[in-house]
């Protein structure tokens, strides 16, 4: 397929929820930019846009697509760095030449929110923001550091209730498995990871919970301790024992959402609290199977998202027995080939995963 070169600029990445949005970039790249985990904008420098340039882009989107969206996000990862004042000028322009949005959303950083007064985070609601996608991680403070997220659990606790309290949706992302092997403080890291952030999010209860798999690729800085051998990934049971101490140590109203390929289970998501007993069942079925049937699962479901056949789009397609059989003779094909070839494959598309 040939893409078409659109008369304005676009940021490289979006949420999932936000694919059919108009993407409207206000900064270029991360001010930050010195997560472990994190290879989206490695390399790029952070810049802040002229004003003028984002309010042309926004005419010029105006003139391309007309009165087409529903929805806009602002690019990049943390347009809150935007002067109060310089940001509700976007929105206004927004408003303007696209009356038919009915949702803005951005990412932000907490250190960042949490800095902007509850009467400005108003301000922005009032003009039009409706949603902020905040990275929270976890909430274990040694791992953030650990990671070097630049922030603390308290600073997104204040961050974090100030958007909730100025009327602006709140969504916090958090990575499962961040802790990998890690033993800080002397403490299995992953059960500490799963219990202070369960803690900060029950602090905050924002409207959404997302999580997200740690999956190391080259152009992370931690690749370089994986290869080194200081950091250890945790195997796909370890992550949904993680899992079900999180939910399990929620106590929230919050939707929880596990929408991303990385995640070994994708059935996990629903309304907190009514869902939860529903979500712990559904782990603790994935649990009870043996360590090939994991291999089978998470090989079936990669197959999924590669368009490759047999495989499961859900953890239910699982229990069809006609399915299962079609992936054990896959992975016995594979095996034959060559002993430990259907392990390393589900590692391999396991990173080619976005
Ligand atoms: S995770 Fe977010 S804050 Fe950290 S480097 Fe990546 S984009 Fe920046």
């Amino acid at each position: 397929m040939a893409f078409v070169a659109l008369p304005y600029e676009v940021g490289p990445i979006r949420p999932p929820s936000e694919a059919a949005s108009l993407l409207i970039r206000v900064t270029r790249n991360c001010p930050w930019n010195k997560c472990e985990f994190c290879p989206t904008y490695k390399g790029a420098r952070f810049e802040r846009r002229p004003l003028e340039d984002v309010l042309q882009d926004i005419d010029r989107a105006a003139d391309y697509h007309g009165d087409i969206f529903q929805t806009a996000f602002i690019q990049d990862a943390n347009s809150l760095v935007l002067k109060t004042d310089e940001l509700v000028q976007v929105l206004n322009r927004l408003k303007e030449r696209f009356p038919s949005v009915r949702r803005v959303t951005s990412y932000a950083r907490a250190r960042t929110v949490a800095r902007k007064s509850l009467e400005e985070l108003r301000q922005l609601h009032e003009a039009g923001l409706s949603r902020l996608h905040i990275g929270l991680e976890s909430g274990y403070d040694p791992l953030l550091e650990y990671m070097n997220k630049g922030v603390t659990a308290d600073l997104v606790i204040e961050g974090g209730k100030k958007v909730v309290e100025s009327g602006i949706s709140l969504c916090l992302y958090v990575v499962l498995g961040l802790g990998g092997g890690l033993r800080l403080e002397g403490e299995e890291t992953w059960r500490n990871h799963a219990l202070h952030t369960a803690r900060v999010l029950n602090e905050i209860n924002p409207d959404y919970i997302r999580v997200r798999t740690l999956t190391i690729k080259q152009g992370m800085p931690l690749y370089e301790k994986l290869v080194s051998g200081e950091f250890e990934e945790s195997s796909g049971a370890e992550k949904v024992r993680e899992e079900r101490l999180l939910i399990q140590s929620l106590e929230v109203t919050s939707y929880f959402a596990s929408d991303h390929s990385t995640n070994i289970l994708m059935d996990i998501r629903g309304q907190l609290p009514q869902d939860k007993e529903a979500m712990l069942s559904t782990m603790d079925r994935y649990l009870e199977l043996t360590e090939g049937e994991q291999l089978n699962f998470r090989l079936g479901t990669l197959f999924s998202y590669f368009g490759y056949e047999p495989n499961y789009r859900s953890f239910s397609e699982f229990s069809v027995p006609a399915r299962r059989e079609a992936v054990t003779t896959v992975i016995e094909q594979l095996e034959q080939e060559e002993p430990g070839k259907a392990r390393r494959l589900a590692a391999e598309l396991n990173r080619m995963l976005i």
